[in-house]
């Protein structure tokens, strides 16, 4: 029989769309990107920078930069994008229209305007590392795209990782483990504190994946008090199969 969820949505079960996984294997693959990399590592300040040589060599553990660069990444670098404007002179708030790009380069625009004296605001949402390091503004994909690609360009191997409800954040490997590490939070809270949305944000989890360039990997159960719930709730739902997921991140 014809299924026309499938064709819409070439077999994934939602809220995964094809979209979204085409975006992060494109955003995990600039990672690899030695030039991009260098120009990324010139933002970090020089003393972050060489604690992160240090604890590269075996000589600093690497709970000494790490809360240096969240610190830095979160207060000095870079701005949160408000979900609501307001217009800084009328201090209304200000209306969205949404267009929506056509690639995963940019996925859409949001222009605000004031409802008063018209006065707007662009926000771009790129996927290019690039054009995020420049602006230096964004909510939590922009910040989660270009912290990894920092820790990358520090020699610090990190994933994203996407809760496909609407928050993502990033990995990062230590000493053989993936910890969770999320640059919009304060610190402490901002290091291995993977159950911190469920507890205080009450997130009802579907689907928590784990992306790098070549790999997608279920996370849901690192995240989760509820781990059976969700395997339960996965069965009864049609197409809730990982393999078809990871199958499908192979091929695009
Ligand atoms: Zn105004």
């Amino acid at each position: 029989m014809l299924n026309f969820f499938d064709l819409a949505n070439n077999g994934l079960p939602l809220p995964i769309t094809k979209d979204i996984l085409i975006l992060y294997k494109q955003v995990s693959k600039q990672y690899l990107n030695k030039n991009l990399l260098e120009s990324i590592r010139m933002l970090v300040p020089v003393k972050i920078r060489n604690q992160f040589d240090r604890a590269i060599g075996g000589n600093v553990d690497l709970n000494t930069p790490m809360p240096l660069l969240l610190n830095w990444f979160k207060h000095d670098f870079m701005k949160w994008m408000d979900k609501n404007p307001v217009c800084p002179s009328c201090n209304l708030s200000m209306n969205l229209r949404y267009v929506k790009g056509n690639s995963w380069i940019i996925r859409g625009v949001e222009y605000y305007e004031c409802p008063q004296c018209s006065s707007n605001l662009e926000f771009p949402r790129y996927g290019e590392i690039e054009n995020i390091a420049f602006n230096r503004i964004g909510r939590c994909s922009e910040w989660s795209f270009l912290f990894g690609a920092i820790l990358s360009s520090l020699s610090i191997q990190s994933r994203i990782v996407h809760d496909f409800l609407d928050h993502c954040w990033n990995e990062v490997l230590i000493e053989g483990k993936w910890i969770h590490v999320d640059s919009t939070l304060e610190y402490p809270i901002s290091i291995n504190n993977p159950y911190y949305y469920e507890k205080s944000w009450n997130k009802k989890y579907q689907y928590v994946l784990a992306f790098l360039g070549t790999e997608i990997t279920d996370v849901t159960k690192n995240y989760s008090f509820n781990w059976e719930t969700i395997l339960k709730q996965r069965k009864k739902r049609k197409n809730s199969n990982m393999f078809r997921i990871i199958d499908y991140y192979e091929k695009i």
